[in-house]
């Protein structure tokens, strides 16, 4: 499961993977492009979580004034993405020259200009740097300390086993011939519960999460086989 950054408006890449120990003294220059006129922010369920948690609204309401859902192609999995302002194209939360769900912000947002991959299996976390940098450079730090500011280690174990799991439904489904399926649409329904909905905002996430994929690997299955 693959990150991106995402500036839109400008030729870019990903550089090679870097090493914690890694020089990496990139500061951001709050110039605010990469919030602006981006590709599409694709959220995961705990990015949800958090942006209700920050605006006390329900993960389906936060869902339905802000986002687009639709299914990923090569996943079948049911996926949500952050529509831009239709007035200005820009990111929703772009408020002046600032972001004003800071401390909710998604993680692609919490990592630029950094893209993450996750191996779905063994659950390796691997970072790369947009190319060119923006921002500006300073002092001597690490990938390392850029993680820990950015609170991005806090939550990366949670990021990882999203990976994880949404790999093994996603192999469940095209295992029983994706939208083919008579029951796609019924399967996609209760994964778009497990994976986005059914979240309590007064608890804790992985939890939740937890408790949720439990319930619905079986359930899938039932589903699945009809
Ligand atoms: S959520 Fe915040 S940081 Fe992310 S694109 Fe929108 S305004 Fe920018
Ligand atoms: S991360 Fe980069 S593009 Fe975004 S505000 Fe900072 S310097 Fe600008």
């Amino acid at each position: 499961m693959i990150v991106e950054p995402g500036r839109s408006t400008e030729f870019w890449e990903l550089g090679p993977a870097l090493a914690p120990g890694d020089p990496f003294s990139f500061v951001c220059a709050g110039c605010g492009d990469c919030c602006r006129k981006r590709r599409d922010l694709v959220l995961s369920g705990y990015d949800l979580y958090r942006i209700a948690r920050r605006l006390r609204l329900s993960p389906r309401i936060v869902a339905t004034a802000f986002c687009k859902s639709y299914i990923a192609p090569q996943s079948c999995l049911p996926a949500l993405c952050l529509t831009p302002d239709p007035k200005t194209g820009n990111c929703r939360f772009f408020e002046g020259s600032a972001c004003a769900i800071h401390e909710a912000r998604p993680l692609a947002c919490a990592l630029y200009p950094l893209g993450q991959s996750i191996d779905p299996i063994t659950a390796r976390t691997e970072y790369h740097a947009q190319l060119p940098l923006c921002g500006a450079c300073a002092g001597d730090r690490t990938l390392q300390d850029y993680l820990e500011d950015s609170a991005i280690l806090d939550r990366a174990g949670i990021d990882a086993r999203w990976a994880v799991v949404c790999t093994q439904i996603s192999k469940q489904l095209l295992d029983a011939g994706g939208a083919a399926h008579p029951h796609f649409m019924t399967a996609v329904r209760r994964i778009e519960r497990a994976l986005y909905w059914d979240y309590d905002l007064g608890d804790e996430f992985y939890p939740q999460f937890q408790q949720n994929t439990a319930d619905l690997m079986p359930l899938l299955a039932r589903i699945l086989s009809a």
